[in-house]
């Protein structure tokens, strides 16, 4: 199906993005950057924007800089940039991880990070990492730029803390401290590639091995990502022997309200959650005690 007929903007920087999407606010406007959520579901006339804004061409947008505190990714950067860029395989490796399981690489190709959280879709991969990972999205509006912690950004399906004037322009990634390990692990869709369920976790190992930290994200079981709250309560400070990481393992599910679709129940996916933090806890484990 093609979509509803739409007027093309071409905007040059964040600022000229902002006006337009205020200026067209009542009849209907949509940000574009890689079209790999958006065009989909306008072909099926879920979305149906009177006015389209191209940000794809607004320089500085795109890029990934490591400093000491940790790595700033433009929204424009593409999957394939994550999954093959040196300071992401260095600073952050459960982005790169996930980035390879995106899709296929036409997808990964045209992509962005920042098209993925603003579309909040509930089984994308990067809402589990970046959820894990402690990352910040950091937003420009009318008012000025503002940051957004990971945890408050992801409000529902297809819903975020972002405002309808509000620009994605990066996400934020802190240093990992040392002695730290992370795994992405993924039962993916086999037609789309997207997360039927999928866990991130990253953990930070003490002296002595034991859990000084943890943290789990979780996708494709609710309706928007969220963290597995009482799995890492039941590991932090514990020492990671097999039966404490399944015992906690086995409430990663807990306080989510499993999706129930054509894809799969509810107890299925209740078993994935289960299982897949299970797996990413122990090879983050592995990882952590590696290096
Ligand atoms: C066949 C197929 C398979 C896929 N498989 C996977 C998969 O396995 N895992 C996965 O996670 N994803 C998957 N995707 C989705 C893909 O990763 C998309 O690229 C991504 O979700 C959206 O990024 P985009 O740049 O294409 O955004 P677009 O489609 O351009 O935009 C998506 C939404 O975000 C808004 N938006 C875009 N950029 C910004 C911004 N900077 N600030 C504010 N709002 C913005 C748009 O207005 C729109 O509402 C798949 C897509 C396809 C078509």
């Amino acid at each position: 199906m093609n979509p509803s007929p739409f007027t093309y903007h071409r905007a040059g920087s964040v600022g000229e993005a902002i006006d337009l999407l205020r200026e067209h606010e009542d009849a209907g406007v949509k940000l574009i950057a890689g079209g790999h959520s958006l065009l989909p579901v306008m072909k099926l006339r879920l979305a149906e924007p009177a006015h389209l804004i191209d940000i794809g061409g607004i320089a500085g947008l795109a890029g990934i800089s490591a400093g000491t505190d940790g790595l700033t990714i433009g929204a424009l950067t593409t999957h394939r940039a994550l999954e093959t860029d040196p300071a992401v395989a260095r600073h952050a490796p459960l982005l790169a991880e996930m980035a390879a399981k995106v899709g296929d690489r036409q997808v990964r190709a045209r992509g962005t990070i920042g098209g993925t959280v603003a579309h909040a879709d509930p089984t994308a991969d990067y809402p589990a990492g970046l959820l894990a990972l402690g990352a910040e999205m950091v937003v420009q509006g009318p008012d000025g730029e503002r940051t957004i912690p990971v945890a408050e950004f992801f409000v529902g399906f297809l819903t975020t803390a972002l405002s309808p004037d509000e620009v994605v322009t990066a996400v934020r990634v802190p240093a990992l401290p040392s002695l730290t390990g992370t795994s992405y692990q993924k039962l993916a869709n086999q037609a789309s590639g997207y997360a039927v369920v999928g866990v991130a976790a990253v953990v930070t190992l003490d002296a002595a091995g034991a859990c000084a930290d943890i943290r789990i994200g979780v996708t494709g079981a609710g309706d928007h990502a969220t963290r597995a709250a009482a799995a890492e309560d039941a590991l932090r400070g514990q020492s990671l022997t097999d039966e404490v990481i399944k015992a906690a393992t086995d409430r990663a599910d807990e306080g989510i309200d499993l999706l129930d679709d054509i894809h799969a129940s509810a107890d299925y996916r209740r078993r994935m959650v289960r299982g897949l933090a299970r797996r990413a806890v122990l090879a983050a484990v592995e990882r952590a005690g590696a290096k």
